[in-house]
């Protein structure tokens, strides 16, 4: 059976085939967030898994990079710590290259996610 899982970080639902409990570990396919389901019952709720931001935000570049086959350019960290910026600020992890920080540019954002790294070689 397919169980629908709310990613809250890309604001999509994936399938999952395995079975779900609550406690469970999950990886977004979409944006590489790690998540956690909290409940089954009445029906499947999902959050991100808490961690610290700084283990937060490499864990999902670093697997969102692995589930794509992406690799980082030079400048990996100053994005890095743009984002840890953005997150202190203004409460996520924008992209620090997009000015709007809306959930579209939580990253990976959007753009990112719908495979723009694949079409320019790199995001932005
Ligand atoms: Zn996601």
């Amino acid at each position: 059976m397919n169980n629908k899982v709310y990613c809250p970080v890309c604001r999509v639902s994936f399938a999952v085939r395995e079975p779900l409990e609550k406690g469970k570990e999950l990886i977004c396919p979409v944006c590489g967030a790690r998540l956690e389901i909290e409940a089954i019952e009445p029906e499947i709720k999902s959050r991100k898994k808490p961690q610290t931001p700084d283990e937060e935000i490499n864990d999902r570049v670093d697997t969102f990079a692995r589930l794509k086959g992406y690799v980082f350019g030079e400048n990996k960290d100053e994005v890095i710590d743009g984002m840890k910026q953005k997150k202190e600020r203004y409460g996520d992890f924008y992209c620090p290259c997009r000015f709007d920080n809306v959930p579209e540019n939580i990253c990976p954002c959007q753009e990112t996610r719908m495979g723009d790294v694949r079409k320019n070689g790199s995001c932005l």
